[in-house]
This record gives C-alpha cells, structure tokens and sequence, in this order.
C-alpha cells in the first residue's frame, strides 16, 4: 500500500472552472447531487489567482506530463477568454518544459466556430457527453430534448469537419439502456476517437430514478458486446473504453483510467476557488483535502488522500479468487458498495463468461497488426 505520493510522471488535475454551473441540469447529474449536499457554495467563476496558484502547483509537482482536463457542470460557460488566459499562464509559467497536454468535457450546446478554432489551434481533446439519438438522449433536458439534441450534434459536426478529435461519453440509464445498440450504431457514425457508455449512477443520499441496477446493465454490456464484436468481424475496429481497457489488459499495454487500473490516485479535481477533492466522483465536504494553495507536499501527503487511495486496494473477498480480477480489478470504488463489493460484479462475470474468448481473439490480432 502507498504510504505518500512520489512525484508521478503523468498525472492528471480535473479542473472545475465554473463549479457544478450548467446550462443543462441533467437530471442523473452526480456532480450537481454532490454540489447540493457542500456546506460551502463555490464561485461561479475560477479567478485569477486560484489559476495561478494552480498552474503553479501543477508544474512544480510535474516531472513529465501533465494533463490539464476541463469539466463541469458546464466549463464552456467560463468564456473563451478564460481558456486563452490560462494557456498563456501555464506557457509562461513552464520553465521546466513539461509536456502540457489539454482537453475538455462539455455537452456541446455552446460549441461554435470561434471555441472549434481554438481548440483546433492548441490541439485539445474534446469529450461531448451525449447519451444517443433523440430518444435516447431526451432525458437530458426534458423540456428542449429534440431542439437540444440536434444542436449537440450539429456541433459534433462542426468538429468533425475541423479536425478537432474528440471522444463521446452516453450514459446508460434505466430509461435507455435498451436502446443502447441504437445509441452505439448512432454515435460510432459521428467520427469520435473512441466511444464510452457509463452506467447511471444512484445519487448519495437519496435515490436517482434513473440509476441503473445490475441486471439491466449486464443487458446492456452483452447486446453491445455483441454488435461491436460484429463490427470487428466486419473489419470495423470501434474504439469502446470498456472494451478497449480489457484488450490493453491482455497485451499488457497501457490502462485508460483509475478505474480500469481499479486503484485510485491517478488524479486531483479542484473546484473553482482552488479547494482540491480526491476524486471528481467523490466532491463532498469529507473529500476535501485542502486548497491549491497549500504547498505540494501538504496536499500530496494530506491523510485524507492517503486513505482514499489505500482504500481502493482493499478488495471483496470474492474478488481475491476471481478469475477475472485481472481484467475486472474489482471496479472503480465508486461503484462500490460498503462490502468493498463492485456493484456491477454480476453483468461484468457474466459478459467475461460471454466474451473472454473472443476479446483475447481480438487483442491478439491487434498485438499482430502492431508488431
Ligand atoms: S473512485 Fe473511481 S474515478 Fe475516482 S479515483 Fe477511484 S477509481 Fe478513479
Ligand atoms: S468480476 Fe466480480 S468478483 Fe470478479 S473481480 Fe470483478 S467484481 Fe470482483
């Protein structure tokens, strides 16, 4: 077990510019159930020298990669001149030429012209959270879903046609998981890098209508599974977080996130006035473990965070002698329930039972393409 953190050579810091402020308000929103339940109310707006203190504290902890990633609420409505300022500060700031790399997560209402050519000129990654087609994606903004939905991907477009890669997140909730391979054959024509579906999650302290149980999302992985193994029949290599993270395993090539690496740390959120959480799921008053202004080691070596992290490696029983823990890891600890058990143990065994075979098919053809 990690007793401190050693200075990593990538690391990531999720920064929220405007707090939980959208322009959406999805009803399944967890980030906005964990603003709700903070003592404090947030800036709607990062300043000047939470920025600072934060880019700051960024390359001064930095030993090779950075990764500076943008989300919300909705992080378009700080305004492009916050972007262009930030940038410009973290340039200055780089003495240590550290490879800086960006990218942003955002519903896509508010994308045009100007944000595409900015994002175009400085080579970020964009995330566009959307959920499907319209039917799938109406859950979102009940009142303006169809509107809504055709802007998004009218925006996605516009990023297409500018070069500007980008990946898309749909999350898969109780009113939509049985459309789920609609969603993927709708989103794999859109031109993204890679696809991700994220299960609903329940809210904290009460429940979320849409969240999804573990039946549904064993469904859910199993009718997907089979339409993009159909695919890569076909010849058609579409790139599914999920999927992908279980062929890396398998070659042993690098892991996309904490959550596939089933340990925590990887990264730091912070909050618009510079206050830093353990994780981006994890943003209530007890997760909190300081400010960015506190120096590099208080924040590293904060108690709080080292309990957060070694919790991640305490595991269910039943996973200890899981065949599948190599690919599973037992879950993202949010996901967890209070026995260190994941909640979506019984759909992920039963898509390996499913599945294993043919993914190993897979990451051997891609080993071969590699070598
Ligand atoms: S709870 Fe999940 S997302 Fe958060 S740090 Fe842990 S593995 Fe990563
Ligand atoms: S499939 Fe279930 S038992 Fe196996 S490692 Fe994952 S959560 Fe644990």
């Amino acid at each position: 077990m990690n007793n401190s953190l050693n200075r990593p050579k990538f690391f990531t810091w999720l920064i929220k510019p405007v707090s939980s402020r959208c322009n959406l308000n999805c009803d399944y929103c967890f980030y906005l159930d964990a603003a709700r339940l903070r003592s404090a109310t947030f800036p709607h707006m990062m300043n000047e020298d939470t920025t600072d203190h934060l880019i700051e504290m960024a390359i001064d902890s930095a030993t090779d990669t950075i990764s500076f990633v943008f989300q919300g609420g909705e992080p378009l409505l700080a305004g492009l001149p916050f972007y262009h300022a930030f940038i410009e500060k973290a340039q200055k700031a780089n003495q240590k030429n550290i490879n800086i790399v960006y990218s942003l997560q955002t519903n896509g209402l508010m994308l045009n012209e100007e944000w595409v050519n900015f994002f175009k000129d400085n080579n970020w990654l964009l995330g566009i959270s959307v959920d499907g087609e319209e039917k799938a994606n109406k859950w979102r903004s009940p009142n303006n879903f169809s509107k809504d939905t055709s802007l998004i991907i009218k925006n996605i477009e516009l990023l297409r046609n500018n070069n500007v890669p980008f990946d898309l997140l749909a999350v898969v909730h109780k009113k939509n998981f049985k459309m789920i391979v609609q969603s993927y054959d709708f989103l794999k024509t859109l031109g993204a890098k890679s696809l991700q579906f994220i299960p609903c999650l329940d809210f904290i302290k009460k429940d979320n209508e849409l969240a999804l149980d573990s039946n549904s999302w064993r469904e859910s992985l199993l009718n997907l599974y089979r339409r993009w193994r159909d695919d890569w029949k076909k010849g058609i290599y579409i790139s599914i977080r999920q999927f992908d993270d279980y062929i890396a395993v398998i070659n042993s090539s690098p892991l996309s996130s904490c959550a596939a690496r089933g340990i925590c740390g990887g990264y730091l959120m912070v909050e618009s006035d510079g206050g830093v959480f353990t994780c981006d799921f994890y943003g209530t008053d007890d997760f909190l473990i300081g400010n960015i202004a506190d120096g590099f080691f208080e924040l590293f070596n904060n108690s709080k965070l080292i309990k957060f992290i070694n919790e991640s490696f305490i595991l269910n029983e039943k996973c200890l002698h899981c065949q599948y823990r190599f690919l599973c890891r037992g879950g993202c600890k949010k996901y967890r329930n209070g026995d260190q058990h994941f909640i979506y143990c019984d759909a992920t065994k039963t898509l390996l039972d499913y599945a294993y075979s043919g993914l190993r098919e897979i990451a051997l053809s891609i080993r071969y393409i590699g070598d």
